[in-house]
């Protein structure tokens, strides 16, 4: 990019969405924060991936999740992202909360994966080095590791801290009971554990049996991740499979055969209440989500410009009647005929 192309980000950015405390903390984070698991990695277009960052911070969104893993090929979303960050963001670095994780398999042989203090500390370096950066805001551990002693992984987040190379800490995918032990060691060691990410959507409801209340006990945040589950919850599949699509490409993690009879028709009826709200589905799985007050930010994946800005005009219309909110548990709730 010559010099005369220089990116200015818009002066109007912080007028757009709300930012709310992450649990007890100091830290506040966007309505809805952008991640960077689809749609980043080096077998996707930088320049359409350039243009979902800048379009995001544009926007107000100051929140960009990563992790080691991200891509395809695994790394190459942070190095792009670290690109991004050189050449249009430097300046605003400290505008920004970068997270990133470690957990899943990263590299081969027993030290690539899970949650011992040998991978976390090394995956954390190689991480930094991706994306050129002396610190992350957040580091994560990305799922509970049931053979590791919870005391060294955490011991593992106290070194990172400690060294500086995170600001803030976070956990996962743990379960309540998981989740609680994690923060309790934590404490122990002086630190506040400041955001849990449980994927939640209409779809996937287990945060509500338990994890919820652990986190308000603990004064810790909630980033749900896939909230639109992948994209069912939104206008793209109301009449097929569009080949731009995750289900139809090449992601594992979203494929046809999830979008059953049952799902279509519950996506259907979801669309057409969203419709009478005066807002897309993706808006109203999202609001839908907002409405607990315990939950800190939303974190969306996106493909285009469009789906960012349409999902954050979810915050346009952020109340339910409760009314609304029944016949939505309806919804959710009916088995498909048999
Ligand atoms: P979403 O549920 O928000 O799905 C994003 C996809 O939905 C997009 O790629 C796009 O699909 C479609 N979409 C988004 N907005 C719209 C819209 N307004 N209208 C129509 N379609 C839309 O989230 P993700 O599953 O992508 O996850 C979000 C982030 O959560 C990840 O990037 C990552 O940071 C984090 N995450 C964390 C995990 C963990 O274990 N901690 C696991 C998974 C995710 P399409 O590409 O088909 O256009």
């Amino acid at each position: 990019m010559s010099h005369a192309m220089q990116y200015i980000a818009s002066a109007e950015r912080y007028q757009h969405i709300p930012y709310t405390y992450s649990g007890k903390s100091g830290l506040k984070l966007p309505l809805l924060s952008l991640g960077l698991w689809h749609n980043f990695g080096h077998v996707d277009s930088f320049d359409n991936s350039r243009g979902l960052i800048l379009h995001g911070f544009d926007s107000g969104i100051t929140h960009f999740d990563l992790a080691n893993n991200y891509g395809p090929p695994p790394g190459s979303a942070e190095e792009n992202f670290g690109k991004v960050l050189a050449s249009e963001l430097k300046s605003y670095r400290d505008e920004l909360i970068i997270s990133t994780k470690a957990g899943y398999k990263m590299w081969e042989g027993p030290y690539g994966e899970w949650g011992s203090k040998k991978y976390l500390i090394s995956s954390l370096d190689q991480s930094l080095k991706r994306m050129k950066l002396d610190y992350v805001d957040i580091f994560y551990h990305h799922r509970p590791d049931p053979e590791t002693p919870l005391e060294e992984t955490m011991s593992a987040l106290q070194q990172i801290v400690q060294q500086g190379k995170a600001l803030y800490v976070g956990i996962s995918n743990y379960k309540p009971d998981e989740a609680e032990k994690a923060f309790t060691i934590l404490k122990s060691m002086n630190i506040q554990c400041l955001l849990h990410q449980p994927k939640y959507s209409m779809f996937e409801r287990w945060v509500e049996d338990g994890l919820l209340d652990t986190l308000e006990k603990h004064g810790v945040g909630c980033i749900p991740f896939s909230p639109l589950a992948q994209g069912m919850l939104t206008n793209k599949y109301l009449k097929g499979i569009p080949a731009n699509s995750r289900a139809a490409g090449e992601s594992p993690f979203l494929q046809k055969d999830h979008l059953t009879n049952d799902i279509l028709s519950k996506i259907q009826e979801l669309n057409a209440l969203a419709l009478q709200r005066g807002q897309s589905l993706a808006q109203m799985a999202i609001a839908w989500l907002l409405k607990d007050k315990r939950i800190t930010s939303v974190l969306i994946g996106a493909s285009t410009k469009e789906q960012i800005t349409d999902s954050l005009n979810c915050k346009n219309n952020l109340h339910f009647s409760t009314e609304e909110l029944s016949h939505i548990e309806t919804i959710l709730t009916q088995r498909p005929e048999a």
